[in-house]
Formats: C-alpha cells, sequence, structure tokens
C-alpha cells in the first residue's frame, strides 16, 4: 500500500470516518522522499530497535520497519489503531502503544522490546509538543543511541543554534549537554497533508557526551536553564531568583566570581560557565 499517494490515503482515512486533530498535530507526510530518508539517517538498520512518536497512519513507521529488526511505536489517537491495523499488516516485527508519550513508561517498552538490541528514536514530532518530548528523552537517560526527528524550522534553528547566542533556548542547552545535534535537510510545508503554516526541517541528535555532572548537579542545572530561559527579557539574576526561590545576593556572588556582570543573561553563557554557574550556586544555596 502507497500511503504516501493522496488517492490512497483519501481512500483510507475516509473509509474509516477519520478526520484530522489539529490539537494533536496531526499533519501526515505525502512526499514519498522524506520517510525513507528520516530511516536511513536515522539508524533504522539491523541490529537496531526503533521507538517512534505519532505514527498517523503509519507511512514512516513502514518505512522503519523495513530497515530496522524491530520498531515501537507510541500513538495517543485511539481512531489511527484500525487504520493501522490495516496499513502495517504485512508487518510481525511492529508494536503500537496507544498512549500519550509524555505519559507512557519508554523505559518499560525498550526493555521489552529491544532486548539485545541498540536503540533510536526517529519521529515525525507533533510540534505542539516538540520541545518537552526532546527534554524527556534527553533528561530520562534513556539507553538510545540518536534521535532523528522532523521539526517545524524554528524549533530547528533554536535546537541547532549554538550556546551562548540570541538564538538559543532551554534546548539548545539540553541537546549539548547530552550530545551533538544537526540539521539534515529541510521540507516544505507542501510535503504534509494538511499542509501547515510553516516548513519544517529533520535534525539528529546524536547522543554521546558523558554526564560530566552528578545526579544532583546535574537535577539543579537544568531547573537553572529552564528557569533562566523562560523569562529571556529579565536577568538571569531576577529570573533565577524569582522562579527558585533564591536570593539575588547569591546569583550576582556567583556571577561575580565567574567575572560575569550582575545584568548577564543566561543566553549570553558558554556551556562551560553555565555548568560552572549552576554547581556553584547550588554550593551555595547549601551554606
Ligand atoms: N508519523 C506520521 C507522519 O509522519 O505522517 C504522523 C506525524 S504527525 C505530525 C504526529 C502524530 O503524533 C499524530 O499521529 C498524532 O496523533 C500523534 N500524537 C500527538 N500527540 C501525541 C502524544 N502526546 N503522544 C503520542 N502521540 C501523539
Amino acid at each position: 500500500m502507497e500511503l504516501t499517494n493522496i488517492g490512497t490515503v483519501r481512500d483510507i482515512l475516509g473509509r474509516h470516518g477519520f478526520n484530522f486533530s489539529k490539537g494533536l498535530g496531526q499533519n501526515f507526510i505525502i512526499n514519498p522522499d522524506i520517510c525513507p530518508k528520516i530511516a536511513e539517517n536515522g539508524n533504522a538498520k539491523k541490529g537496531y530497535g526503533v521507538l517512534e512518536i505519532g505514527t498517523g497512519i503509519g507511512v514512516l513507521t513502514k518505512e522503519l520497519a523495513l530497515r530496522a529488526d524491530r520498531v515501537a511505536a507510541v500513538e495517543i489517537d485511539t481512531r489511527l489503531l484500525p487504520i493501522l491495523d490495516e496499513t502495517l499488516a504485512d508487518f510481525d516485527n511492529v508494536k503500537i502503544y496507544n498512549e500519550d508519550v509524555m505519559k507512557a513508561d519508554l523505559r518499560g517498552i525498550i526493555e521489552k522490546e529491544f532486548a539485545g538490541l541498540r536503540c533510536a528514536v526517529c519521529a515525525n514530532l507533533p510540534y505542539y509538543i516538540t520541545s518537552p518530548v526532546i527534554m524527556l528523552l534527553l533528561e530520562s537517560r534513556l539507553p538510545i543511541d540518536s534521535i532523528t526527528v522532523m521539526v517545524q524550522k524554528e524549533a530547528a534553528q533554536r535546537l541547532c543554534a549554538a550556546v551562548g547566542t540570541r538564538e538559543s533556548g532551554a534546548i539548545t542547552v539540553g541537546v549539548n549537554y547530552y550530545g551533538t545535534v544537526k540539521q539534515l535537510f529541510g521540507v516544505s510545508r507542501g510535503s504534509f497533508m494538511p499542509s501547515p503554516n510553516v516548513d519544517s526541517a529533520v535534525i539528529r541528535i546524536d547522543l554521546n557526551k558523558k554526564s560530566e555532572l552528578t545526579e544532583e548537579q546535574e537535577k539543579f542545572f537544568f531547573r537553572v536553564v529552564k528557569a533562566g530561559f523562560s523569562q529571556r527579557r529579565k536577568t538571569m539574576a531576577n529570573s533565577i531568583a524569582s522562579l527558585m526561590g533564591i536570593g539575588k545576593s547569591a546569583v550576582y556572588s556567583v556571577l561575580s566570581e565567574l567575572g560575569l556582570p550582575e545584568a548577564a543573561r543566561i543566553e549570553q553563557l558558554s556551556m562551560e560557565q553555565l555548568m560552572k554557574f549552576s554547581v556553584m550556586l547550588m554550593e551555595q544555596t547549601k551554606e
């Protein structure tokens, strides 16, 4: 079954009485070049189990199942299950979990489905939870080699920005702490059904860095990063003090030890400065 053929897609969706849910970010890929490219660049190969997030009608799932040993896919929309039964009928190496990815036991799924295999994540992510999903995958320290995902162009720019620049955000710090990220290719809005208002891009994060902080330091580090970036227009002293309940004087003293001005903004700090800042601030708050 050709799942990128508009006639075929309309026929399946029509027979099942399916309407797209905007709230669930349902823009399905209809450009035949995209899914094979995501699979080939995303470690979908022998020896791998691939975790997919959001199957739609299974257009990417199928390409992953053709290449990887196993595929486990988490899809929230129950209405898609009978469609997937039909579109993935030829594959016996795919398991669908009808769950919300933010609540699913991803570690349990990986352990159960991918025993003895390496693991990678591939997805065309629902745009409304791009950053939360990526942060969840990173912070839960799952045994994954890479995350290859389609995201909206603006999200790709933020993810691939350099830490310490205006384009960066909490997610930029997250990916650079755990690994390295690069944009693979752009995807025009016409490649989807229905067509969204913006273009997209596929990025790949390789989780290749060892943690430099202890678990406690790491938790504190991400609290600092999220607090600092959630109020970007404020100085980091203001946002960290107000959101983390830490005295401004403690923040000022750490900034000054690092040779940074009191009015520093979080986006001006390099990765090394951010880590030093958060380790020192954690020590200060313990005193
Ligand atoms: N992979 C398909 C494709 O490329 O055509 C569908 C991609 S579509 C952008 C996103 C998919 O994620 C939809 O099928 C949607 O129902 C699903 N989804 C949305 N929110 C989800 C959540 N919280 N957990 C799991 N799946 C979700």
